[in-house]
C-alpha cells in the first residue's frame, strides 16, 4: 500500500479587497493527513484526531473531494484518509479547504500526478461546496498552488498564481467563537453601488500590482474593503480595536480572514508581525474570550510532504 504524510496548509481568503477571489497560503499553520492507496475500491476516512468531524465519506470534505478526483480517473482504486486536525472548523482560515486540498494533492501525488494543480482546484472545490453550499476556490487555490492566488473567473474557472514578495508575514488571531461560513454569508447584502465597486476594483488592481512590484506601501493602501467588512465585522468582537492596534503597531493592513471570526494583519517583517501579535493579544485578553494567535510567512509551495 502506497502512503504519504502531508502538511495541509491553512489559508487566508479575501484579503480585504478580494472577496471570493483573493487568497494566500500560510506556512506554520495547518493540518496533517496520511493518505494511502488501497486495492479495495472506494474512499474511506479511517481516522480523525483533533476535531469532531464526520467519518462518513459523503459528509467529510476530504472524502467528497477525493471522490470527485476518482470520478475522473481511469482506473478503479481505493483511498484511505487519516486527518490530524489542527485548524478548527469554522475558524475562517480554511479548515475545510485544508482537508479537501490536502487529500486531492496527496492522491494525485501517489498516482504520479495525472492531474494538473488547476484541475485539483476543481476537485477540491467540491469539498468546499459540501462545507458551505458554495464551490468557492479562494482557499483551495492558495492551498494547492501556494503563495497568493486570484480567481479571475468562476465560469469558466480561471485561477492565477500571483507573485509573493519575500518579506510579507501574516499575523492571524482566531477568537474561539464559531462563525459558520453560511451565517457569515447571510449578513451580506446582494447589491453594491457603482461607487463601492469602483473603490473595490481599484484596490484589487492596486494590491496585485503591489505584489508583483514588491511595493509594500501600495499593498498596504490596497488592503481596504468597503463592501463586505462593514457588514461582517459586526460578527467579530473587538474587530475595530484589533484593526486600529495592528495598524498602529506597523501592519500594512488588517481585515477579516475569510468569513471570520479570524482577523489577519499583513506586515513587512517578522519583527513587525510579532509586535502586531503583541498588541492584538492585549486587545483580546480584555475580552475574556479564548483565542489563538499565529505568525506565519507566506508558503509559496502549498501542500507539502512531511517526512
Ligand atoms: P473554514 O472557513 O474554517 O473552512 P467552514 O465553515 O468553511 O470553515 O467549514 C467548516 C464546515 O465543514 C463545518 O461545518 C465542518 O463540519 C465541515 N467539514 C466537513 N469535513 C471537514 C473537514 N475534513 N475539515 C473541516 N471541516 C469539515
Amino acid at each position: 500500500m502506497k502512503s504519504i504524510k502531508i502538511f495541509a496548509p491553512a489559508t487566508v481568503a479575501n484579503l480585504s479587497c478580494g472577496f471570493d477571489v483573493l487568497g494566500c497560503c500560510l506556512d506554520t499553520v495547518g493540518d496533517e493527513m496520511v493518505i494511502s492507496l488501497s486495492s479495495k475500491p472506494g474512499v474511506r476516512i479511517t481516522k480523525i484526531e483533533g476535531a469532531d468531524l464526520p467519518l462518513d465519506t459523503k459528509k467529510n470534505v476530504a472524502g467528497v473531494a477525493v471522490e470527485a478526483l476518482l470520478a475522473n480517473y481511469e482506473n478503479e482504486i481505493g483511498v484511505d484518509i487519516e486527518i490530524y486536525k489542527k485548524i478548527k472548523a469554522g475558524s475562517g482560515i480554511g479548515s475545510s479547504a485544508a482537508s479537501s486540498a490536502g487529500a486531492v494533492w496527496a492522491v494525485n501525488h501517489l498516482l504520479n500526478n495525472p492531474f494538473s494543480p488547476h484541475k485539483l482546484v476543481e476537485f477540491a472545490m467540491e469539498g468546499e461546496k459540501l462545507a458551505s453550499g458554495n464551490a468557492h476556490a479562494d482557499n483551495v487555490a492558495p492551498a494547492l498552488l501556494g503563495g497568493f492566488t486570484l480567481v479571475r473567473s468562476y465560469a469558466p474557472l480561471d485561477v492565477i498564481k500571483l507573485h509573493t514578495p519575500n518579506d510579507l508575514v501574516m499575523t492571524v488571531i482566531h477568537p474561539q467563537i464559531e462563525v459558520k461560513t453560511s451565517d457569515a454569508r447571510s449578513v451580506i447584502k446582494q447589491n453594491v453601488t457603482l461607487k463601492q465597486a469602483i473603490h473595490q476594483w481599484g484596490n484589487v488592481g492596486g494590491f496585485i500590482s503591489g505584489l508583483f512590484t514588491e511595493d509594500y506601501e501600495l499593498i498596504g493602501r490596497s488592503l481596504e474593503d468597503v463592501i463586505i467588512e462593514p457588514m461582517r465585522s459586526i460578527l467579530i468582537p473587538e474587530f475595530e480595536n484589533v484593526k486600529k492596534a495592528a495598524i498602529s503597531a506597523g501592519a500594512l493592513g488588517c481585515g477579516i480572514s475569510g468569513s471570520g471570526p479570524s482577523i489577519f494583519a499583513l506586515s513587512k517583517s517578522i519583527t513587525t508581525a510579532k509586535n502586531v501579535a503583541e498588541v492584538i493579544n492585549d486587545v483580546y485578553t480584555k475580552t475574556g474570550l479564548d483565542f489563538d494567535i499565529h505568525i506565519s510567512k507566506i508558503n509559496s509551495q502549498g501542500v507539502k510532504i512531511i517526512k
